[in-house]
């Protein structure tokens, strides 16, 4: 369990559990998916290393899946974003959304932010499949691709069949990811 938090590139820290956890020591300090409600204590054990929870800015979610935002309340002065379409489809059906239904009421207690195109040097990229919500993140400098659950390691995807899936558009928005180029792969899981 020594190397559950590394350091993947300058200022880009990991958190491995099952819903990946990255810290981004910017300008402003930002955290891309807080995981499961039940690797909260890996959280607060090993994440803590790295960066005092006070003073994340921003915390973006890409998607709102119950293993991405399971600890959001762990950074409690940050600004939270998710897709515009992650939003819309969490306010039609919270449950549908976050799939566990105690994660979703607690997620209606913050407001929830749309993501601009351009972020803290991060580019927004919406990859609609796994969710019709679901966005990857790019980090031009590092050549970095945050893809949630969209896209794992050996081209494994995400799945397609839940309830918030759009099925018809992942492909497009996997071929949409191959002029990246990526150096880095971050995803949601290591599968
Ligand atoms: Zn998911």
């Amino acid at each position: 369990m020594d190397s559950i938090i590394t350091r993947i590139a300058d200022k880009v820290w990991k958190l491995s559990s099952d819903g990946n956890i990255y810290f981004l020591d910017f300008d402003r300090k930002i955290i891309i998916d807080t995981s499961a409600r039940a690797n909260r204590h890996l959280v607060r054990q090993f994440l803590s290393k790295v960066v005092d929870f006070d003073k994340v800015d921003i915390v973006i979610f890409t998607h709102l899946h119950y293993d991405h935002v399971g600890n959001f309340d762990l950074f409690s002065n940050a600004e939270y974003f998710a897709s515009g379409e992650s939003i819309e489809d969490f306010r039609k059906n919270p449950f549908a959304a976050v799939l566990m239904e105690d994660i979703a009421e607690k997620l209606k207690t913050i407001e929830l932010k749309p993501l601009p195109q351009e972020f803290h040097g991060l580019e927004l990229i919406k990859t609609p499949g796994h969710t019709k919500g679901s966005i990857c993140l790019w980090y031009p400098d590092k050549k970095i691709l945050f893809s949630g659950d969209t896209l794992f390691f050996n081209k494994n995807i995400g799945r397609i069949d839940l309830p918030t899936s759009v099925p018809e558009k992942m492909n497009e928005s996997l071929v949409g990811l191959i002029k990246y180029n990526y150096k880095i792969l971050c995803p949601g899981h290591d599968y």
